[in-house]
Formats: C-alpha cells, sequence, structure tokens
C-alpha cells in the first residue's frame, strides 16, 4: 500500500537550516536527488533522504524537542556523519534499526550525568581550561528548545549549572554568575571520567553478516540471541556503498559493545562481466575494525563447503561457531545445539550480560 503524507508537513525538509536543531548556520546539499546531507556548527554532519524527513517530521513532533540535545552529544563525541531515517515499522525516526531518541535520558539525574559529561568533553576534561557562556546551547544542558520563546531555557541551564556547583563538579574563576569562566573542578573531571566510563558500556551489538535471503533464519536466530544475552542488536542493510554510508557503518561499531560477524559467503559468480557473491570484504573489513578499537569479535559461518572453504587463514584458528539449518528450519550449533543458546552463551561468557531487561 502507498502511504500518502500531508504535503503541509514536509516543511523542514525544504528549508536550508539544520533540519534536527534549525539552525540557520547549517549548510545543506542535495544528492542523488533525495538525499540531503546536513553540516551543523551544532548537530555535525549527518543526512536523511527528503521523504523520510517528511514522515519524521509529520509522524514523530517530539524528535524535534529531543534530538538536537543527541546530536549535538554525538558531534562532542565524533558519532555524526550518519544517516537518519524513518522507520515505518517502529514510526520513529532511526539509526539503523535503533531509535534515535532512544538514548535520551529521561530522568534529571541522567540528565546531568550527561550535562556535565558535555561540559567536560568541550574542556578536553582539562580542569585548567574554561568555558565562555557565548558557546552556551540549549542542547548543551538537554534543554528542549521552546522555539516560541528562547529566553525560557536560561533559567533551566544555569539551575542545572547550580546543581553541578554545589555538588563540587564545576565552578566560576571570580566565583561569580558572569558566566565568563565556567571550568571543570578536580572532582569534576574524577566523576566526568567515571560518567565516560560507565556510559562507553554500550548495550548494542553489530552484525557484519552478507545478506542474502539464505541467511533470513539464522539472522533471525542471532537477533534472538544477542536480545537474550542482554544487548540490542544494529544490523545495517547493504547500501550503495559510497563512504558516507562506510563512515556511518564505522561509527555505529565504535558504539557498538561486540561485534558478530558471519563469515558465510557463496562462489563469485560473474554475471555480464560483473563480479557477484564471493567472500565478504565488507564482513573482513568491518570485524577488523572493530579488533582495532580493541572490540570483542565472535566469528560464525555456515557449515559447508563453499563457506568454509573460504574463511581466510588468519581467521580459520578462531573459535568460530558453525551453524547449519536443520528440516524445520531451526538454526542449529555444529549441528547439534539450540544455536540462540549456544551463541547466547558465547556472547555472555566473552563480554558479560548486557544491560538490557530480559523479555
Ligand atoms: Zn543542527
Amino acid at each position: 500500500m502507498r502511504q500518502v503524507i500531508d504535503e503541509s508537513k514536509g516543511l523542514r525538509v525544504k528549508q536550508s537550516a539544520c533540519f534536527i536543531c534549525s539552525c540557520a548556520a547549517a549548510s545543506k546539499q542535495v544528492r542523488h536527488g533525495d538525499l540531503l546531507i546536513y553540516k551543523c556548527p551544532y548537530c555535525g554532519q549527518y543526512c536523511v533522504k527528503d521523504s523520510d524527513g517528511a514522515w519524521i517530521e509529520a509522524e514523530q513532533p517530539v524528535f524535534f524537542k529531543k534530538a538536537p540535545a543527541l546530536a549535538f552529544e554525538r558531534k562532542l563525541k565524533g558519532l555524526d556523519k550518519y544517516e537518519l531515517r524513518w522507520a515505518q515499522d517502529v514510526k520513529q525516526a532511526c539509526l539503523g534499526n535503533v531509535p534515535f531518541l532512544s538514548d535520551y535520558p529521561d530522568s534529571f539525574p541522567d540528565r546531568l550525568d550527561r550535562v556535565l559529561l558535555n561540559i567536560a568533553r568541550r574542556l578536553d576534561f582539562d580542569p585548567t581550561l574554561a568555558l565562555s557562556d557565548a558557546s552556551f546551547v540549549p542542547a548543551m544542558f538537554f534543554v528542549e528548545p521552546d522555539l516560541s520563546n528562547e529566553i525560557d531555557y536560561l533559567p533551566t541551564m544555569r539551575a542545572m549549572i547550580s546543581v553541578l556547583q554545589h555538588e563540587g563538579f564545576v565552578g566560576y574563576h571570580h566565583d561569580t554568575y558572569e558566566h565568563e569562566n565556567l571550568h571543570l573542578t578536580y572532582q569534576g573531571v574524577v566523576k566526568a571520567l567515571e560518567l565516560h566510563r560507565k556510559i562507553s558500556q554500550s548495550k548494542r551489538a553489530f552484525l557484519a553478516m552478507w545478506f542474502d535471503p539464505s541467511l533470513t533464519a539464522y539472522r533471525k536466530a542471532v537477533e534472538n540471541a544477542v536480545r537474550a544475552a542482554g544487548y540490542d542488536l544494529l544490523v545495517v542493510n547493504e547500501v550503495h556503498h559510497n563512504d558516507y554510508i562506510m563512515d556511518k557503518v564505522l561509527n555505529l561499531i565504535t558504539e557498538s559493545r561486540f561485534l558478530i560477524a558471519d563469515l558465510t559467503c557463496a562462489p563469485e559468480e560473474v554475471r555480464s562481466g560483473k563480479p557477484s557473491k564471493g567472500v565478504r570484504g565488507g564482513v573482513y573489513l568491518e570485524a577488523g575494525y572493530a579488533k582495532g578499537l580493541g572490540k570483542q569479535v565472535i566469528f560464525t559461518c555456515k557449515e559447508d563447503i563453499a563457506s568454509q572453504d573460504r574463511i581466510h587463514f588468519d581467521v580459520k584458528q578462531v573459535n568460530t561457531i558453525f551453524w547449519s539449518e536443520d528440516a524445520d528450519r531451526k538454526v542449529k550449533a555444529f549441528s547439534a545445539f539450540d544455536f540462540i543458546e549456544y551463541l547466547e552463551e558465547r556472547i555472555v561468557a566473552t563480554v558479560g550480560r548486557g544491560p538490557r531487561e530480559r523479555t
């Protein structure tokens, strides 16, 4: 069924201002007709298709209240360069298949922690540096921008700084509220580093695999195993390969707790001069990238000659989980065990149980 959107709703994508935070200093480029690439001083670089942007605007107005703070935080963390898309099944703006707003801190203490981290990142965790209040933006303080009243957020920002000051985490040179010289105390640096370590314990796992219909049951089984182990699975569909998308994939890996790399492949075929199938170079690239970041990689591979014969000798020695499907299309590990349970145990043994509630 073709979905129809109210024409009057897709206004943000038509403007040149930042799609997420409405900043007029943002630049917008159009590629391939409908891919909008934004560079915003606050939100960093990201892209969205104009149809997806119109859907976000029409169906998820809360996005524009919460997303600027998350985009600002992502830029500070170097995690911009992503593609924002509209996921019709969950009716939310998503990165890959994870809702963009899922990281939003809903309680005041959580927001306060993230504000302290934003201040610390701006100051390179260095108590000798200071921050001018001219560079303060609502997004930095997780204050939802009220476009009708720009002054409204200032008291909230000041209240947050007061609480942090009272806790002994930040201070002012000259002890004034002139906002010229906000700095971290030593205690603030220690607290920020502690929070940084805690928050970087991501609840996401990344799956690198060949996107072929023959792997549908496997993919579903991995999703169930990852969820049972307490993590969310991130799968990025094979998309047109350009640098922008690769940046996005590498960002998502950077954010993940661990990676599952499936080495399943099929013999290469050449049709009208174009090669297809063959060893999945992308899977090796993504696994290597994750390894280079010090992340755990769990290898799996279909138990068939075509795949097993093509495993690169450098990973032949690793403890790969070989899987197959039985007559009922149930996925098995080493033809004997329940794959979902086997992979769940391997994940827990490798990186520990994740923070996600068991469902
Ligand atoms: Zn912006």
